[in-house]
């Protein structure tokens, strides 16, 4: 059973803050990352990592999907996992006592073509949808939100649908408006125009900022971290946990992870993460290097 704790609350505007404007997610605001100086590069700590790891009775693979299984694009339409991170992690999925979780904010049905990984599981729309193999289930307060949903693609269209390179995307439990397209010059014009939209959204909808993206979703007290620690009741104890992303939301779980657990960020940005990948293509030789390592133990 899918059985989270939630809460609804009142459909605050974000804050504006920050470079790139990006807004502070508002549920994010009193515990964002730290400044961690502790962060080390994972790539030349690869003994320390696998020390960790060694004493766990099994292996969960999460990894975020656009920015670290896939390179940023311009288009939100065009990432598809690279080959070298398709091989390294379906050598993972298919090893014994290793259990390999694609997490994205994406919605399965977009996310599952994209990634193609075999035998891993899915979690979608930061966690509100989780799928493995042909079962899935969804978050059981996160459905009723579709009226109000239906109701912010409309105003949303209506706002902001003459802006040139401003993609709407109906995730069915959430909506994303993508503005990496929009011209330099009016990018802030549309986080203000989303911004100015807030009240007039129905009760119980929120908004978080990601990257050059603003999604509208229901303010349930779940994310990817939740999603994450809840797929872990289901493994068996002991095992850890070893978690990459790049993104503000990927923070959700480095925060939930625990003594022996491995989170890499994928970036520069300050981090709750304890590892760190400076940039995208480093994600394929460590994912490489951890299969090798499940396989063989070297
Ligand atoms: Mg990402």
């Amino acid at each position: 059973m899918y059985t989270p704790n939630h809460e609804r609350r009142t459909n605050e505007p974000g804050q504006t803050n920050g470079p790139e404007n990006e807004r502070v997610p508002k549920r994010a605001a009193s515990s964002a990352p730290p400044t961690d100086a502790r962060t080390k590069p994972a790539a030349t700590n690869l003994g320390e990592i696998a020390g960790r790891l060694e004493r766990g009775s099994g292996l969960l693979v999460g990894v975020d999907f656009d920015g670290t299984l896939a390179p940023i694009a311009p288009d939100p339409d065009d990432p598809h996992i690279t080959p070298a991170n398709a091989v390294a992690l379906a050598r993972l999925a298919a090893s014994v006592d290793t259990v390999v979780a694609v997490v994205s904010g994406r919605e399965i049905a977009d996310l599952r073509p994209r990634a193609e990984v075999a035998g891993a599981v899915y979690a979608g729309n930061h966690g509100l949808e989780l799928a493995r193999g042909p079962d899935s289930v969804i978050h059981p307060a996160a459905r009723r939100y579709r009226p109000a949903l239906d109701h912010a693609v409309d105003l949303v269209g209506q706002t902001l649908g003459d802006v040139p390179g401003c993609l709407i995307e109906d995730k069915t439990l959430s909506l994303t408006v993508h503005y990496r397209q929009v011209p330099p010059a009016l990018q802030r014009g549309v986080v203000e125009r989303i911004d100015a939209l807030a009240p007039r959204l129905d009760d119980g909808l929120c908004l978080v900022s990601g990257r050059k993206s603003v999604e509208i979703r229901p303010d349930i007290d779940w994310d990817k971290g939740q999603a994450l620690q809840w797929l872990r009741t289901t493994l068996p104890d002991g095992y850890r946990a070893v978690y990459l992303g790049d993104d503000t939301t990927d923070e959700d779980v480095f925060r939930t992870l625990r003594a022996g657990d491995v989170g890499v960020h994928v970036g520069r940005r300050d981090t709750a993460a304890r590892y760190r990948l400076r940039y995208q293509r480093g994600v394929a030789p460590f994912l490489d290097w951890l299969g090798r390592r499940v396989t063989t133990g070297v």
